[in-house]
């Protein structure tokens, strides 16, 4: 499909000559990158590697394998994440401390919201939010595979948190709903979408994304305001409407010069003919000082622990590290959630509709307790809580799609944490002859 005429003269206006090299760029193939987990630093993909300059954990692959079929993706050793998105790395290694409360308000699928996580470690907490029903899932699953434990997954309007939460975050990503101009290489749909009518519709809803949330955000607070689009109308102008408007001071991210990112005024843009990755723009700002009224968490009601403490005794013993986690059951489910950030998740989960908190830690399965599937993704696993059994790739596959994975040798009755090359990828009960799948209906592979 044709470039839309009106892009391509809004793109002259902007970039001059320039311009006709990035119409050029966009008929060109997309770049594939992933984002490495730590929870192997292993790369074995059959093509080229390549790093991404701008994040230590970026790779450029030179071709696109198959990874649904790979169980290492599935296990969440690593984000198909299109690499110029990755530099949001170098505005939170700037300004954004790893103790931090961050706010990802528009979340799904999840690959900055991992990559936050990531960022945040044990310290931090992310409130990872999406509107979009849908989505919501896809979002949660990507964090459960990530691994973390350190974030709430939220379904709530902007205004929710700008009402709700009034001063709570040291750090709001609005990575916005956009017309998506920067996408028009992979993704046909984006350019067929395009009108100047919906940039400017996209603009008027950044803003009131913008502005609803805003007062979630302290005072000396940092936001950081990205697209996937190139045109000033909803980058540059936006940015200037938060200054005048809102009362926030744009702050400079160290670039480069090798790696060809054009400054805006003010912001970044990531250009498909300069740079090796997507369309993308990103600017940060720090919302201006004032004396202020901090989000009080030392009201909150402490949330009960779980019924059955017998259960939770041998639950916390699934954990390599028990004190690092507070409990929680709901129904039949017992939940793991950073001790440290406890009396805020609770109150967060009075204020906000929480889908995920931490991970799912146990199940009450009659008159016992089961492992919940992402603890066996989760970092906090005690490994040797679980006998293990190592599949190969075909079995690993097998598991994946949820069928049946036939045993060939004896093991011990029970729950087994199941692995590929060494990862764990979920657990399975071993009934005599066979291991009753229990991966996630909802997670598994189709069609392949
Ligand atoms: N940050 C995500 C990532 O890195 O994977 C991509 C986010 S995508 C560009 C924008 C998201 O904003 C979509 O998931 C969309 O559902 C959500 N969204 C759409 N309208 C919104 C609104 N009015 N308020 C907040 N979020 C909205």
């Amino acid at each position: 499909m044709m470039l839309p005429v009106d892009f391509i003269d809004e793109m002259r206006q902007e970039l001059g000559a320039e311009a006709e090299e990035l119409f050029l760029a966009l008929d060109t193939p997309p770049v594939t990158s992933i984002r490495l987990n730590d929870k192997r630093d292993e790369l074995s993909f059959p093509c080229d590697i390549d790093e991404v300059p701008w994040h230590v954990d970026g790779y450029y692959l030179s071709e696109r394998p198959q990874f649904t079929l790979d169980p290492l993706m599935h296990a969440g050793c690593y984000y198909v994440q299109e690499a110029s998105s990755m530099f949001l790395q170098q505005a939170l290694d700037q300004y954004v401390p790893a103790d931090s409360i961050v706010l990802d308000l528009c979340a799904a699928p999840g690959g900055k919201s991992t990559l936050i996580s990531q960022h945040l470690g044990q310290e931090g907490l992310l409130v990872s939010n999406e509107v979009n029903r849908q989505r919501l899932f896809i979002l949660s699953e990507n964090l459960q595979k990530w691994g973390n434990g350190n974030a709430v997954v939220t379904h709530n309007q902007p205004a929710d948190f700008g009402t709700k939460c009034v001063n709570l975050f040291d750090c709001m990503l609005v990575d916005a709903p956009c017309s998506g101009e920067g996408m028009m290489r992979k993704d046909e749909e984006a350019r067929a979408q395009w009108s100047l009518k919906n940039v400017q519709m996209c603009a008027e809803r950044q803003r009131s994304i913008l502005m609803d949330a805003w007062d979630c955000l302290k005072p000396g607070g940092v936001l950081i305001y990205s697209t996937c689009t190139f045109n000033q109308e909803e980058n540059e102008n936006n940015v200037q409407w938060m200054m005048e408007c809102l009362g926030a001071t744009v702050l400079p991210l160290d670039v480069d010069e090798s790696w060809d990112i054009v400054e805006g005024n003010p912001g970044y843009h990531f250009y498909p003919h300069r740079t090796k990755g997507e369309g993308f723009y990103i600017c940060a700002l720090r919302k201006n000082e004032e004396v202020f009224a901090p989000f009080k968490i030392k009201d909150a009601k402490s949330h009960s622990t779980a019924n059955n403490q017998n259960y939770v005794q041998i639950a916390t013993s699934w954990l390599a590290n028990p004190e690092d986690w507070a409990i929680r059951q709901s129904d039949r489910f017992l939940t793991a959630y950073a001790m440290r950030h406890k009396q805020l998740i609770d109150i967060l989960s009075e204020r906000l509709t929480c889908i995920t908190i931490g991970f799912g830690l146990g199940e009450e399965r009659g008159k016992s307790i089961a492992p919940q599937h992402s603890l066996a993704l989760s970092k906090a696993l005690r490994r040797g809580a679980f006998p293990e059994l190592e599949l190969s790739l075909e079995q690993a596959l097998a598991y994946l799609r949820t069928e049946t994975v036939f045993l060939t040798e004896r093991l011990p009755l029970g729950q087994h944490l199941l692995t590929y090359q060494g990862v764990p990828l979920g657990f399975a009960k071993n009934v005599g002859n066979r291991l009753n799948n229990h991966y996630p209906n909802e997670w598994r592979i189709r069609n392949l």
